[in-house]
């Protein structure tokens, strides 16, 4: 049966672009084990190191006991249980909007709200960098679908103008998932409202991590805007949540529509409902623990002036991202692998997910990394550089 997937396989192992999954031992942390041997991570999402605490732990314990463990249904059926009902409220409050909708996963989410709000008549205007579900969503919903280079808002405002779509959709990440920058949200705004179009904005690695007590990438400081109504915010809960899922805050209409059409809401087992209250001790956390991202902001400061004076360059990032710009694929793959021999896991970013020339390396910096960790990081990187 299709001989040709056997060929393409071999095209992709021959192109060195073949993946691997490596077998993961212990908890998520800022060290992991990995086939017995045990490896100081730069490579997960966890940035505030809430994925295996103690309090979550036992929160899961409890929530298992009050609700059991599987939802048994959809949310439309009968899988809409009250520990998601609690947390879209706290959501919603915690982010600033009337409403708030759980998803299973940030991918279900963005699927979900992009083809509920807009179809053939609409159009959609995205960033270029955009994560590939805003992509996929995007195809899915038949919309006429523009993207303009990467925080071009020139050319954002000429496709608003020039468009006479019924309904116009402006997507962007809020910090990009290669890149770690944050976008222009005020002037994305801004243009959302000029030209009535609704802004989708995916904050999956600004929730917890960025703006006033975590509360996300529309906290920052200079964020007058929080409450436009258009905007439609989305973020996961499994980065820096610590745990799983994603949700959806926006106005009332728009969420209402969204439990009436969105597919990927509709037709799906809603997830236990002990991860829901798990997340109710999570939040608490984010709000809480301000050490947290003090840890991680003196992380980020450690990283970049222990690399300061290597050839390659950190991309100009304030986030957790922190992409180290190496050029070619070979190099990037190389340097990657030295690292993992000495028991660091930095992951090599290559085209297609970045344009060609144009490989990094993806260090993801977390709170639960000490200056020890970041020091062990940018000494080895220094090392390397040397020799190259
Ligand atoms: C991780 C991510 C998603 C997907 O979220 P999941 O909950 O992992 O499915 C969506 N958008 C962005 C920008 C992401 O980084």
């Amino acid at each position: 049966m299709f001989p040709d997937l056997a060929e393409q396989l071999r095209a992709r192992e021959q192109q060195g672009l073949r993946r691997f999954r490596q077998v993961v031992e212990s908890p998520q942390a800022s060290h992991i084990t990995i086939d017995g041997r045990n490896y100081l991570a730069f490579s997960s999402n966890d940035y505030l190191g809430l994925a295996n605490h103690p309090d979550l732990i036992q929160s899961a314990c409890v929530g298992a006991k009050q609700y059991g463990v599987g939802a048994g249904a959809s949310h439309l059926i009968n899988g809409h249980s009250a520990a998601h009902h609690i947390l879209e409220d706290v959501l919603a409050q915690f982010t600033g909007f009337p409403k708030a909708l759980l998803f299973s996963t940030g991918y279900m989410a963005n699927i979900g709200v992009v083809t509920a709000l807009v179809g053939r008549e609409d159009a959609i205007i995205a960033d270029k960098l955009n994560h590939a579900s805003l992509n996929d969503a995007a195809l899915l919903s038949r919309a006429k679908f523009i993207r303009f280079p990467h925080l071009d808002l020139t050319a954002l405002e000429q496709h608003l103008a020039a468009s006479s779509a019924r309904r116009k959709l402006v997507i962007s990440d809020a910090v990009f998932s290669m890149e770690g920058d944050i976008a222009p949200i005020k002037q994305l705004i801004a243009l959302c409202e000029k030209y009535h179009a609704l802004l989708v904005l995916d904050d999956a690695h600004g929730f917890g991590v960025l703006g006033e007590k975590g509360r996300g990438s529309l906290f920052l400081p200079d964020s007058d805007y929080v409450h436009s109504p258009n905007i439609v915010y989305m973020a996961t809960l499994g980065k820096a949540a610590g745990v799983f899922g994603a949700f959806v805050a926006a106005q009332v209409d728009v969420i209402e529509t969204l439990i009436q059409s969105a597919r990927s809401y509709i037709y799906t087992t809603a997830t236990p409902p002990l991860l829901s209250h798990v997340l109710l001790t999570s939040l608490k956390l984010i709000e809480q623990d301000e050490w947290r991202r003090d840890a991680l902001l003196r992380n980020i400061a450690q990283l970049k002036n222990g690399l300061q004076s290597l050839s390659w360059k950190l991309l100009p990032s304030t986030t957790p991202i922190q992409p180290l710009l190496v050029g070619e694929s070979t190099e990037a793959v190389r340097i990657s692998e030295r690292l993992r021999e000495q028991g660091i896991l930095v992951p090599a970013i290559r085209p297609p997910t970045v344009p060609q020339g144009m490989a990094r390396l993806r260090i993801s910096l977390s709170a639960a990394h000490q200056l020890r960790d970041i020091r062990r990081l940018t000494q080895a990187l220094n090392e390397l550089a040397l020799d190259s």
